[in-house]
């Protein structure tokens, strides 16, 4: 009999998609399918995830949400463009009416994210309770469903529980208070919280679930130290068990060869033509049109964790310097600005898109030239594997899986032939900058490395081939 796994997540590509972690719910279930598994997906039907014509409704039942019984429905159909089986939950006031994250507008007012993703742990468990399909393990990603693997203990279900940090950054944080609330009726959970004094559901899932790991070795590494660990780190060293395994890309979606939305395909082997895709970008961003400027991309959430802070004090050295740079991204207001300014005051050399666009995402990663993600800290990041895929040379900081992915040319440039990118170590607005001005000379002077760079890091194997195996293993190990 096939192992069975149900992965349950707040995002899943294509479908619910704000960052990362959406690209690997997306992708390894499709991937594990290949070593035989019967991987399965739980998300809740959020108001942009529409009920697919055909789709089987599995059960219904009440789930009780601040003293009110909620009917709840689970449907069955499929992810798209593939045979992975995807459960949606819906529930019209909680899930309904609002995106991934963000306070839905017809449940009570204030209700908040941690409410809301309480809720829908407790949908997954009745779920579990009730459903004839039942897996061995519950792959819970992240700390929306941190709650899962304590109330899969409590409830006594037969099932296993493998937790994967995607970012120690985000925990799920409430005050206490919840606790008078009818959401969380179960003694052992409410004790667990008054005993640590606050709510914390990441916490909770590291505490509780049988296995944990996260997306690259280094990070795993990192995030036991105090600098790294976000004040989980004594909860992870004393679990001594977090394993690292470096995140892949869905080589369907990413594929430069067919990309449906990119006008101009190419290949390893034609990696030239990427200099047409620049042209039309450039034509559609309003930057000047010419195929030998080097042309940068940041494609990116915009918040401090991504380093992007590094930028404003160059603001000078990067109007003296030759290239172009596109940044594609919404979040915090001063990074905003000054990506906006940047844009207003040179429209012909920056531009700045202020939102979530998955087309452009593809078009600017055939497009550009050279990748920045200049990370402070980097659980595994996806974008710097994707430009490589497509042959745009990241700049990153020697970081998490940045770290794990990205070989360094070094100055010498003995290891041409293997290195796929720019790495840096001191975080710092100087280093960044002495990195950014070696790469723009590289390229405008020395075309053959280039070629090579762009060489090593398209024909890179960034799969999940290798790495679902290794979850694949993981979860054997805890069965
Ligand atoms: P994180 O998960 O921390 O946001 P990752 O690098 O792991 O960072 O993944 C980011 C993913 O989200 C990539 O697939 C990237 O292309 C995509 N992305 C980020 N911002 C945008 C945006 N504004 N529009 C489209 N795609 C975006």
């Amino acid at each position: 009999m096939s192992m069975k796994i149900l992965f349950a997540a707040s995002e899943c590509a294509p479908l619910a998609k704000v960052g990362g972690l959406a690209d690997v719910v997306g992708a390894l279930p499709k991937a594990l399918q290949n070593w035989g598994a019967d991987a399965r997906i739980i998300l809740p039907r959020y108001q942009t995830v529409k009920i697919p014509e055909g789709s089987e409704q599995v059960t219904s039942f009440a789930c009780i949400y601040n003293g009110k019984s909620l009917e709840v429905k689970i449907f069955l159909t499929k992810l798209p463009a593939s045979t992975v089986p995807l459960y949606l939950v819906d529930q019209p006031e909680l899930f309904g009416s609002s995106g991934v994250y963000g306070s839905p507008t017809s449940a009570p007012k204030g209700t908040t994210d941690v409410e809301k993703f309480i809720f829908f742990s407790h949908c997954v468990i009745k779920f579990l309770e009730t459903s004839p399909w039942r897996p061995d393990i519950l792959h819970a990603h992240d700390w929306h469903v941190g709650l899962i693997p304590l109330l899969i203990k409590v409830k006594k279900l037969p099932i296993k529980t493998l937790l994967t940090i995607h970012n120690m950054a985000m925990q799920g944080l409430a005050a206490q208070d919840l606790l008078d609330d009818d959401l969380i009726n179960e003694p052992s959970i409410k004790q667990d919280w008054a005993r640590y004094g606050k709510i914390n559901l990441l916490r909770q899932a590291i505490v509780h679930a049988d296995g944990v790991n996260t997306v690259s070795p280094t990070y795993a590494q990192e995030i036991l130290s105090k600098e790294f660990g976000e004040g989980l780190e004594e909860e992870l060293n004393s679990r001594g068990d977090v394993a690292g395994i470096l995140n892949g890309i869905d080589d369907v979606i990413w594929n430069e060869t067919n990309d449906p939305f990119i006008t101009h395909h190419y290949s390893q082997f034609s990696a030239g033509l990427k200099a047409d895709n620049k042209v039309t970008l450039q034509q559609k961003l309003g930057l000047e049109q010419n195929p030998e400027t080097p042309l940068l991309a940041v494609v990116s959430r915009l918040t401090a964790q991504k380093g992007f802070d590094l930028l404003p004090p160059l603001m000078d050295e990067l109007l003296a310097a030759n290239f172009q740079m596109m940044v594609l991204g919404v979040g915090e207001p001063e990074l905003e600005k000054f990506f906006e300014t940047l844009s207003i005051n040179n429209p012909t050399r920056f531009s700045l898109t202020k939102k979530f666009d998955e087309q452009l995402a593809h078009q600017m990663y055939a497009a550009s030239d050279i990748f920045l993600m200049p990370s402070k800290f980097e659980p595994c990041g996806l974008g710097q594997m994707i430009a490589m895929h497509y042959g745009s040379i990241p700049i990153v900081r020697s970081t998490g899986g940045l770290k794990d992915s990205v070989e360094n040319l070094e100055d010498d440039l003995t290891n041409s032939d293997a290195a796929t990118g720019f790495v840096f170590e001191q975080y710092n607005s100087k280093t960044l900058l002495n990195i950014l001005q070696k790469s723009l000379s590289l390229y405008t002077s020395n075309p053959e490395i280039w070629r090579q760079l762009q060489h090593s890091a398209m024909t890179h194997d960034f799969s999940w081939y290798a790495s679902s195996r290794k979850y694949f293993e993981m979860y054997e190990g805890m069965l």
